[in-house]
């Protein structure tokens, strides 16, 4: 019934690596068709297999064919149970014996599978994960793979990966005999992986033979293996070699096309947006240089030299500035500020919340105070008739800069022409501010014409994100810091458990003794049956009645009102409080030096990253400072992290093995992220493929931007199958 109609159009294999040409495009491209048809289309796949495929996202011929093996067997990996090291990583092949489940005593169900290969017993011990029962019921021929321990005289492998082998009849057992690799894709309930694996093989059979849509002269380069050949070694691999290369080419196409999307979208931008052209002038700037106390890093005036770039060009800014804690963010927004004051325009900083704009307003006023610059704060807080004026003033173009926060974007507020956008700390604003407040910008005549934007962050990036989620970004990075000090010669960690408590409590004494403030994070508000972990609350009463009943304890949360929350914050920057009981509510950017010491509750519960962000509020002063950490370091995982963040003060190095310890599944499911998800590329292990995949792509959008040429439709038409729904995002506003 089907394959008929595609027989004719079958490419012939001389041409299959030939660069498109004008002739055959058309042609090629109704063959690509095949892969948005139906997935009923394809042999033995009626409605009923279709609704199970749908539980896993997949509707057309073309998902099937990228449902990729998540595992491969390579019989000449497999060993016998006999011969088996203790403490050794290995795959066995066997029918299962028996199962015993049984109940320990916390409650824990432990599921054990004990599996028979002709040489000896091996069991697999799974906890609270009884449905595996299910799938491995005795008689099963199975494989496991894991670490070989020897556990209350058994030979075992805690929660080993395993598959299905199937029966003796079936095809990966011939294989198994064969000395053949066999793969293992994902499963469904009501769809085993060789029942997937059987459909695979009809649509690889009938439909593999697609054309070619990456460029040829990329296939020579990165020394690529065409598709239709990618297609069938990576479902059904000859050698171990064969399926590397064709991984090593799907990974390639997946970066390659994420990439030109990425640089399609921000050409796209470039052109939509019309922006202000500044001629770079010094008059501000170098009274504000000479002004002030120090003299600029070779980061900072490198950051600045590109923001300047970018705001004397027709399009506009999209920049994001990174930089710890401390870097040295604000004279570089700063000097934005002022290029964009000495062109005629206003300039508008946005924090996330009041006491961080009142933070920067201060800061920011001390620097200018010798400028003929007008700067002004706007706050929720302010109302009635100081509040008019200062919109009226703001509406008139009588002020140069304005520091506020969210209130910045709403309704009331009109600037006179507003040519910069400076964003604090983007990770609190959503995508969808920052364009409120970029359509704030003036008009020419019946043009919207776009503000600059530049984003400030002191979350460390990893590089691996700044090429993809904020791969349509450009970045300027400040890593040196301006005092010379770095964090590790001013913070000391400790990583702690019980018995280390009484000294954490009797340094936090000593320390406010001496003038100074702590502050003590637990990961809860209220305490949880649940959750054995420490409440904001619950802890507060204890410490105030047990712990430090003379001193002057407050508490705060993310369940209070902002009102409240502003309140207890501005009275212990006042030093009305010595110690503050919080959540990671004050993660970002609070800056009080009299701060020396941070306590952190189950500190193993947070990501690296978060840490390193909590660590960062201590030793803003000159004084030494102390991070206490406890930790329970009951898991490998645990202990990794914890000996990561006591080494490391690199908040980019900690970004990137967060990354790798917490893995990036999520990252671009983000809904908003316009991204797509990954199959098989990872980006912090192929970051070398990213890096040439991102080339190729912008290199080949700057020549195409709206991928119109010819030779490029096939990348257009496998660009709208990755994205789907997020395709639009690309070309569209
Ligand atoms: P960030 O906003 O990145 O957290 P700041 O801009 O507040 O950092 O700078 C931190 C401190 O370092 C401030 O006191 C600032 O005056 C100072 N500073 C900034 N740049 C330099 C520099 N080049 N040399 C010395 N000190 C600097
Ligand atoms: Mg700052």
């Amino acid at each position: 019934m089907i394959g008929k109609d595609r027989d004719s159009a079958v490419i012939k294999p001389s041409e299959k690596n030939s660069v498109d040409t004008k002739t055959n495009s058309e042609a090629k491209n109704e063959i690509s068709a095949i892969l948005e048809e139906p997935v009923t289309r394809v042999r033995s796949v009626g409605p009923a297999v279709a609704s199970h495929l749908k539980k896993m996202d997949i509707f057309t011929v073309g998902d099937l064919l990228y449902h990729f093996p998540q595992r491969y067997l390579d019989p000449a990996e497999i060993i016998p149970v006999s011969r088996i090291k203790v403490g050794q990583e290995v795959i066995v092949v066997g029918v299962v014996h028996h199962l015993r489940k049984v109940r320990a005593t916390k409650g824990t169900r432990i599921l054990n599978v004990c599996i028979y290969d002709g040489t000896g017993y091996l069991y697999g011990t799974w906890f609270n994960q009884d449905f595996i029962a299910d799938r491995l019921t005795e008689g099963t021929r199975v494989s496991f793979r894991g670490r070989a321990l020897f556990r209350f005289g058994q030979l075992q492998i805690q929660n080993p990966l395993y598959d299905v082998l199937g029966d003796d009849k079936d095809f990966q057992e011939a294989a198994l005999h064969t000395q053949k690799i066999v793969t293992f894709h994902p499963a469904t309930t009501g769809l085993s992986s060789t029942q997937i694996r059987r459909i695979i093989k009809n649509a690889v059979d009938d439909y593999a033979e697609l054309p070619e849509p990456l460029p040829g002269f990329l296939l020579r380069e990165y020394d690529l293996i065409p598709r239709s050949t990618a297609l069938r070694h990576i479902h059904f691999p000859s050698s171990i070699e064969a399926y590397q290369k064709a991984r090593d080419r799907f990974i390639f196409e997946e970066l390659f096309l994420m990439q030109i999307g990425l640089a399609a979208r921000k050409k796209r931008v470039q052109r939509e947006e019309k922006g202000i052209r500044y001629d770079i002038k010094t008059d501000l700037l170098d009274p504000f240089y000479k002004s002030l106390p120090f003299s600029l890093t070779t980061d900072q005036q490198k950051a600045i030299r590109e923001i300047q770039k970018d705001m004397s060009r027709s399009h506009p800014m999209n920049r994001l500035l990174q930089g710890e804690v401390g870097s040295g963010k604000t004279v570089v927004a700063l000097a934005a500020l002022l290029t964009a004051a000495q062109g005629g325009y206003q300039g508008a900083i946005m924090a996330p919340t009041e006491i961080l704009a009142t933070q920067h307003y201060l800061k920011m006023t001390g620097f200018l105070k010798k400028l003929p610059v007008d700067v002004a704060l706007l706050t929720g807080g302010q109302i009635g008739k100081e509040k008019s004026e200062i919109l009226d003033r703001i509406g008139r173009g009588d002020i140069d800069i304005v520091i506020g926060t969210h209130t910045l974007i709403q309704e009331g507020v009109r600037f006179k022409h507003l040519g910069l956008v400076v964003i604090d700390e983007q990770h609190r604003f959503g995508v969808r501010q920052r364009l409120e407040l970029k359509e704030k910008g003036p008009r020419a005549g019946d043009r919207q014409i776009t503000p600059d934007v530049l984003i400030m962050t002191a979350t460390p990036i990893p590089r691996t994100l700044s090429l993809t989620l904020y791969g349509d970004l450009d970045v300027s990075v400040l890593k040196q810091s301006p005092t010379g000090l770095d964090l590790s010669q001013r913070v000391a960690t400790f990583i702690c458990d019980q018995k280390h408590r009484q000294q954490a409590y009797e340094r936090i004494k000593k320390e406010i003794s001496s003038d100074h403030q702590a502050f003590i994070i637990c990961p809860l508000i209220e305490e949880s049956n649940k959750l054995k972990m420490k409440s904001v609350l619950l802890e507060a009463e204890r410490l105030k009645s047990q712990v430090f009943p003379e001193l002057r304890v407050g508490i705060l949360h993310g369940r209070m009102k902002a009102q409240e929350r502003e309140k207890v914050m501005t009275a212990f920057q006042q030093k009305r409080l010595d110690i503050l009981i919080s959540t990671t509510v004050i993660e970002v950017g609070i800056d009080i030096p009299s701060v020396s010491v941070i306590l952190v509750e189950d500190a193993d519960r947070y990501g690296l990253a978060q840490l390193h962000q909590l660590r960062g509020r201590v030793g803003r002063g000159r004084d030494k400072s102390y991070c206490f950490l406890f930790a329970d370091l009951k898991t490998e995982e645990g202990k990794a992290r914890m000996k990561a963040i006591s080494n490391t003060y690199d908040g980019f190095k900690l970004a990137d093995k967060d990354l790798e310890i917490r893995g990036e599944g999520q990252l671009f499911g983000e809904k908003q992220s316009g991204l797509p998800d990954l199959r098989l590329a990872r980006v912090t292990e192929h970051l070398d493929t990213l890096l040439k995949a991102r080339e190729a792509a912008f290199e080949l959008v700057e020549r195409d931007p709206e991928l119109k040429f010819p030779e490029h439709r096939l990348i257009l038409f496998e660009l709208r199958r990755m994205f789907k729904q997020n395709f639009d995002w690309i070309f569209h506003a």
